[in-house]
């Protein structure tokens, strides 16, 4: 379907439609200009499709209620960070009671065993170390990897999203395969064509090439590309994907920061892979500021002997709060109460009922969109089929529809996550929540429909 010919109008009636339910947001809207960079706290608030920043008074479960005291249902969650539900009971209860004994002391609390043991009865892999974000625990993964195998090269998949890591933010030339740099990357100096190589995904062709020279030290990769619209592994991709790495003695490092919400414990785990680091931030501990990556018995090892063999000094690797007090308390709420086999069957059910009624609609209005679901999280993606790789999505990439259906779903109280059209389910999230997304998305197809 091209894009339908009336859009500019309707986007207009939508635009106006927020502004005239959002008085309150407007007003803070203007406030915080004042000492906020584009009136936010983050310069990444401003880019969903809205005519002005929606301000939150609270947010809770699912609900999340602005500054004007309009109830969203929220499928964005915080972009996966909320991914159980935002501030979860028995999560409000620890990060209370460790409030009061102690934030950060560049020291181990003395649960610090106990989380351990729950991490690797949760993710599968004995041996952890915390950072605060999910960019943080990439970049040193990316060291330990440069320094346990004395190789130079990083290689990522095109289109990926790894965080602020200045090694992955990188582009694939269509033409010729190599690495570009990523165009709306600010103040970059480096050219990491030297050291980061690119391949499509689910190409195995590609990724042989190129890993057969020996150079690369680690593939950094998310089971499924879930940052340009969402795209599935092809069936057998991973087991043949990770028997190259081996072949070429390649790390294999799993980041799997959104795909968190496949089952409990991650994607590799439910399929059976052996990635050599496995990373995860955002809802790892609820939402707190916490990322780890867990490694095994043998990259251990290998980290002991590189660590040894440098001389003292800083190692490039850390930050002074990680690991502090407070989320470790978090994280070990989090893994005790949150990430339980409940907790997903939960997620899972209610993401089957979503996909389910989502489909519905589209066949029933005849529009050419699919819906790509892995475990509790799915896309909207406005193109016939599921997409292959990177290029597959940019080339259906429909910009003008998707920021209008974000506008028309917000405005009837729903809050889909910007970027791209990804619906994510929380052990909050209700049938009732599910069946305002339908109603709102039917209404959406009966707008657009040819
Ligand atoms: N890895 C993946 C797969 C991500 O999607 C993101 C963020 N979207 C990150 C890492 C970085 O997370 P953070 O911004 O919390 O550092």
């Amino acid at each position: 379907m091209t894009t339908p010919p009336n859009l500019p109008a309707l986007l207009a009636d939508e635009r106006q439609r927020f502004l005239d339910q959002h008085p309150r947001s407007l007003a803070l809207a203007q406030a915080a200009q004042q000492h906020f960079l584009f009136g936010v706290p983050l310069h990444w608030m401003r880019d969903w499709p809205t005519p002005a920043t929606l301000f939150v008074r609270e947010a809770r479960g699912v609900t999340l209620t602005c500054a004007d005291d309009l109830n969203h249902a929220d499928f964005c969650l915080g972009d996966t960070g909320a991914m159980f539900g935002h501030s979860p009971a028995p999560l409000a209860q620890a990060l209370a009671e460790q409030a009061a004994r102690g934030l950060t002391c560049m020291l181990p609390a003395e649960h610090t065993p106990e989380v351990g043991t729950l991490l690797a009865e949760t993710f599968g892999l004995p041996m952890w170390q915390m950072a605060l974000t999910a960019s943080d625990a990439n970049r040193f993964v990316l060291r330990w990897a440069r320094a346990i195998t004395q190789r130079p090269q990083l290689l990522v998949f095109d289109g990926c999203y790894h965080g602020a890591v200045d090694d992955t933010l990188v582009d694939r030339d269509p033409i010729n395969g190599a690495t570009l740099r990523r165009p709306s990357v600010l103040g970059q100096v480096h050219n990491h064509h030297a050291f980061t190589r690119v391949v499509p995904f689910n190409d195995l062709a590609a990724l042989e090439a190129a890993l057969s020279d020996g150079q690369v030290a680690c593939l950094l990769a998310e089971p499924a590309l879930t940052n340009c619209g969402l795209v599935p592994p092809a069936p057998g991709f991973w087991e043949a994907a990770q028997a190259l790495c081996q072949r070429f003695g390649t790390l294999l490092v799993m980041d799997e920061t959104h795909t968190l919400s496949t089952a409990r414990g991650g994607y590799a785990k439910a399929h059976g892979l052996a990635p050599d680091f496995f990373v995860a931030g955002k809802a790892v501990a609820g939402g707190l500021p916490c990322a780890l990556y867990g490694f095994t018995a043998e990259v251990t090892e290998r980290m002991r002997v590189a660590k040894d063999a440098a001389p003292e000094g800083h190692s490039g690797i850390g930050t002074t709060l990680a690991g502090n007090a407070l989320t470790l308390a978090a994280l070990r709420a989090a893994l005790t109460h949150l990430h339980t086999e409940a907790s997903y069957g939960h997620m899972l059910d209610l993401a089957g009922r979503l996909e389910q009624g989502l489909n519905h609609h589209i066949a029933t209005h005849g529009l050419p969109w699919t819906v790509t679901r892995l475990g509790a999280r799915m896309e909207l993606q406005f193109m016939p089929h599921t997409p292959r790789d990177a290029r597959d999505v940019v080339d259906h990439a429909q910009p003008e529809l998707e920021s209008f259906t974000h506008l028309f779903m917000l405005n009837r109280g729903v809050l889909l996550t910007p970027f791209h059209s990804m619906m994510l389910l929380s052990p909050s999230t209700q049938v009732a929540d599910v069946d305002r997304l339908l109603a709102a998305f039917d209404a959406l197809c009966v707008t657009l429909s040819p």
